[in-house]
C-alpha cells in the first residue's frame, strides 16, 4: 500500500463498505501524514437517512481526543443555531473535509496544540472518505462550514464570504442536491465583541439552508 507521501487515501477505502466498515478502514488511513500527529481519526458521525450533511473543515483539539465530530464547543454553539434555524441537529449527519486534527505545539503557551489549517493537498488526499461518506447518506444538501469545507468542495478558488447564505449547484461529483455555505462556528467564538452579529449571520445562512430542504 503507498505511504503517506502519495497523499491519497483511496487505497484504503473499502468498496462497497457499508458505513461502520468505513469508520473501521478510516482508522488506519495513512493517506496524507496527518495520522502521525494526531491522536486518532474522527470519522462522521449521525443518521444515515439524514437530508443534511454539515460539512467542516477538520477536527478540534477536543474532537481528536473522544473521536467524534464536533463536540467541542464549536460544535454545541453548531447544534443551536441549527436549532434556532429550523435544522434538527439530531437529524443531521456531520463530517470534516479532513479525517485527522492538524497542530502546531506553541511552547509559549503551555505546549497547547493550536490548530493549522489544512493544505489543498492534505483536502485532497482525504477527499475520498467523503465522498464514500455522501455516497451512503446521499443527502439533499450539504452546507460546508468555512472556507476550507468550501475549497474541499469547490477548490482553492472558492470564496465563503462571496458565496455564504445562497444555494450553490453541487460541484461535479458530489452526491448532493445543494449546497450552502457558511462560516465555521468557530468564527463565531472568536468574533469577540462581535459575537452576536456574526453568530446571526450563521443562523441566517442556516436558515437559507432549511428553507432549501422545502
Ligand atoms: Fe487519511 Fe485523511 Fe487522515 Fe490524511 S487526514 S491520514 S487522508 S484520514
Amino acid at each position: 500500500m503507498p505511504g503517506p507521501e502519495a497523499y491519497d487515501a483511496t487505497p484504503f477505502v473499502p468498496e462497497g463498505a457499508r458505513i461502520g466498515e468505513l469508520r473501521e478502514a478510516a482508522a488506519g488511513c495513512e493517506g496524507c501524514p496527518l495520522f502521525r500527529d494526531a491522536t486518532q481519526t474522527v470519522f462522521g458521525r449521525g443518521r444515515l437517512s439524514a437530508r443534511v450533511v454539515l460539512l467542516g473543515e477538520q477536527p478540534g483539539d477536543q474532537e481528536d481526543r473522544q473521536g467524534e465530530p464536533f463536540v467541542g464547543p464549536a460544535g454545541k454553539l453548531l447544534r443551536r443555531a441549527c436549532a434556532e434555524a429550523s435544522i434538527d441537529p439530531d437529524d443531521t449527519y456531520v463530517t470534516n473535509a479532513v479525517k485527522h486534527f492538524k497542530f502546531e505545539l506553541q511552547e509559549e503557551r503551555g505546549k497547547r496544540r493550536i490548530h493549522k489549517p489544512p493544505t489543498l493537498r492534505e483536502l485532497s488526499a482525504c477527499h475520498p472518505w467523503l465522498t464514500a461518506e455522501l455516497h451512503l447518506v446521499k443527502p439533499e444538501l450539504v452546507v460546508a462550514l468555512g472556507a476550507t469545507a468550501g475549497k474541499a468542495l469547490y477548490g482553492s478558488g472558492f470564496r465563503v464570504t462571496q458565496e455564504r447564505g445562497s444555494v450553490l449547484d453541487p460541484p461535479d461529483g458530489l452526491e448532493a442536491d445543494a449546497v450552502v455555505a457558511t462560516i465555521h462556528p468557530s468564527a463565531v467564538l472568536r468574533a469577540g465583541d462581535n459575537r452576536d452579529e456574526v453568530y446571526a449571520g450563521l443562523v441566517a445562512d442556516l436558515r437559507v439552508a432549511a428553507g432549501a430542504l422545502g
